[in-house]
């Protein structure tokens, strides 16, 4: 669990100018800036007295997988600006490397796969990484591009007023690679984190090294699985930040002839992998989620985003939990957040309140628990940021708060108070995100089409296999 709040100076995006404040259409600025042949010069000059040879750049595409190329550093300035060439069919990569192909993308064509300078880091053993964006031949930014989306929403939402603050909690499985054994327990117990106590180590000294701070690691419920979370930072530079750990992970596991599974089920019966992300916001500095006359002191738009997100969540599935892995994990019982409903401190709601307490320093902020890691994680986030904008553009109403666990109530209790199940199959889950109008307002259509070709897509291999076989194929699909 993570707690935090707006006592921190949040990063603004870069360019907040081309934003129109009052509509939720997509916009087309601010893009990732093309910077200047001495820029680049002094980032590879810096790269070259850290002892860099290799700077890797990495792409989540629409099934959640990491893509990646890398350059020598003295190319670090042609990745960056016009970017390597990659087709356009990255877009529609499936989980087990289909390509899902669809008139938009094809066969013919090309993108550019853009190293974000900005954010690139030194992982150490010569080694830097940066995130990748999307943009055309001539150097415009793809609107397809989960992480340019991401980038202009939170411009947005700052050229409102308001600051978001956000972190994810990254639960995997450790494995070996021979025996395919996992860990013992107990669970959150001493002896998991003693056993693995140089991987660990090394995960802590790697995660410093890349200038990434943990903020709590444990072992969780699972056999062989490990729960770590990282400080929060503005969605963009969270979504990187995310992505980053997992990189790290991948490396570290490496090093210590490990693999990590990140899957939402990572063993038939066994405990799920999350992915939860916290999120809070802040106008003119003041909390959004504390320091209110709501319900557990909410503000009035503090419920309104709240509202918004129950309201809409069982449409936006196909993007937070799309996998053909995930309604497994999201079932009730296993504090995944199985239901559309809100509660304070409630761990089987998906959005759980955390309150501003003595007890939470960081402030209030909001879990939302059923995200998982097969999710693209610049996608969730925009979308999290787009449907809190439109809630707050539409006022809309805070339902009564569900105190208690939903799961033991009966469907005719659940109905009555309009709680609805939000793991009910991926089948479900592509339906509702095809024909979902908000979610194709936050994310445009051509990134929501991509997203439903792949994903049904895995529903067609779902039925040709049991679950065994999908969780045997899947499990190392969402590795690094
Ligand atoms: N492993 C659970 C999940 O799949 C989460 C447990 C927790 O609350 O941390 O989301
Ligand atoms: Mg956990």
């Amino acid at each position: 669990m993570l707690y935090f709040g707006h006592d921190g100076a949040p990063r603004f995006s870069s360019d907040r100018r081309e934003c129109a404040p009052d509509s939720l259409a997509l916009m087309t600025e601010p893009t990732l800036p093309h910077r200047s042949a001495h820029d680049v010069a002094r980032v590879i000059r810096d790269l070259d007295d850290a002892d860099v040879r290799i700077v890797i750049g990495t792409f989540v595409d629409n099934s959640g997988v990491f893509r990646a190329k890398q350059v020598p550093v003295a190319k670090t300035g042609s990745f960056h600006s016009p970017g390597l060439g990659a087709a356009p069919s990255w877009a529609v990569f499936a989980a087990d490397d289909l390509l899902v192909l669809t008139p938009a993308f094809s066969v013919v064509g090309d993108m550019r796969l853009r190293a974000d300078l900005d954010a690139i880091r030194n992982l150490g053993g010569g080694v830097a990484w940066a995130p990748i964006e999307l943009a055309d031949q001539q150097g415009t930014s793809l609107e397809h591009c989960a992480r340019g989306v991401l980038r202009r929403q939170q411009a947005a939402i700052e050229a409102e007023g308001i600051e978001a603050l956000a972190a994810f909690e990254i639960e995997f499985t450790c494995f070996d690679p021979v025996t395919g054994l996992v860990g013992e327990g107990p669970a959150y117990g001493l002896g998991p984190l003693l056993d693995r106590s140089e991987f660990l180590d090394d995960v802590h000294q790697s995660f410093a090294f890349a200038g990434l701070k943990i903020e709590q690691l444990h072992a969780e419920y699972g056999l062989g699985q490990i729960e770590l979370t990282t400080e929060p930072a503005a969605p963009l530079q969270a979504a990187d930040n995310y992505v980053l750990a997992r990189v790290v992970l991948g490396r570290v596991a490496r090093a210590h002839g490990m693999k990590l599974s990140f899957s939402p089920q990572p063993v038939l019966n066994g405990i799920g992998n999350g992915a939860h992300l916290h999120i809070s916001f802040a106008r003119s500095g003041e909390p959004l989620f504390s320091g209110g006359s709501g319900p557990h002191a909410l503000t009035d738009e503090g419920g309104a985003v709240i509202g918004g997100l129950v309201k809409w969540l069982p449409e936006s599935m196909g993007v937070l939990a799309p996998s053909l892995l995930s309604s497994t994990r999201l079932q009730p019982g296993h504090w995944s957040g199985a239901f559309a409903c809100w509660g304070l401190e409630n761990r089987e709601a998906a959005l759980r309140l955390c309150e501003a307490t003595p007890g939470n320093p960081r402030g209030a902020n909001l879990e939302i628990k059923c995200v998982d890691h097969s999710a693209n994680p610049y996608s969730a986030v925009a979308l999290i940021l787009g449907l809190s904008r439109r809630s707050l553009e539409q006022e809309v109403e805070l339902p009564d708060e569900v105190p208690t666990d939903p799961g033991m109530m009966d469907d005719d209790e659940r109905a009555s108070r309009n709680i609805i199940a939000i793991g009910g199959g991926q089948a479900n889950s592509v339906d509702a995100l095809r024909s979902s109008q908000v979610v194709r307002d936050v994310l445009g259509d051509v990134l929501v089409d991509a997203m439903v070709a792949v994903r049904g897509h895995e529903v067609e291999i779902a039925k040709s296999k049991s679950l065994e076989e999908l969780v045997e194929k899947f499990r190392f699909a969402w590795s690094a």
